[in-house]
């Protein structure tokens, strides 16, 4: 019998918007273009996950929610996973169910394609 279905969304995380390191990207295209494969449940968009309103966003998101794979498409994943540590913490978010992938200095299609691959390895996991 199979179990309830496995939810998952993807967060993107651009350093404010202003570093160079996303400037070649079209970040809303990028969040279509996974909407279109459905490839999760849902996207957003956060300017800096890091900073402390970023922490109380990933509470406020995650609290209790049906969550089962968080995925965050933003800067280095060893970074995602110290500077994230805090928040999940504090409402006992799993660390290991956030996915996260490094798309600083890509272009849109880049950018979509590390996505897809990190979604679809950890699926196949
Ligand atoms: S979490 Fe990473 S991508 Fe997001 S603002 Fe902080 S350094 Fe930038």
């Amino acid at each position: 019998m199979e179990g309830p279905a496995k939810r998952s969304g993807l967060l993107l995380c651009v350093c404010q918007g202003t570093c160079p390191s996303f400037q070649g990207m079209d970040i809303f295209e990028v969040l279509n273009r996974v909407r279109r494969e459905a490839l999760v449940d849902w996207v957003g968009l956060h300017p800096q996950l890091c900073a402390d309103d970023g922490d109380v966003f990933l509470q406020e998101l995650l609290k209790g929610a049906d969550v089962d794979t968080l995925y965050v498409a933003g800067c280095d994943p060893r970074m995602q996973a110290k500077l994230f540590r805090e928040p999940f913490e504090a409402i006992n978010f799993d660390r290991n169910r956030l996915k996260g992938v490094d798309i600083r200095n890509m272009d849109t299609d880049q950018a979509t394609e590390a996505i897809r691959k990190l979604i679809g390895k950890a699926e196949g996991e």
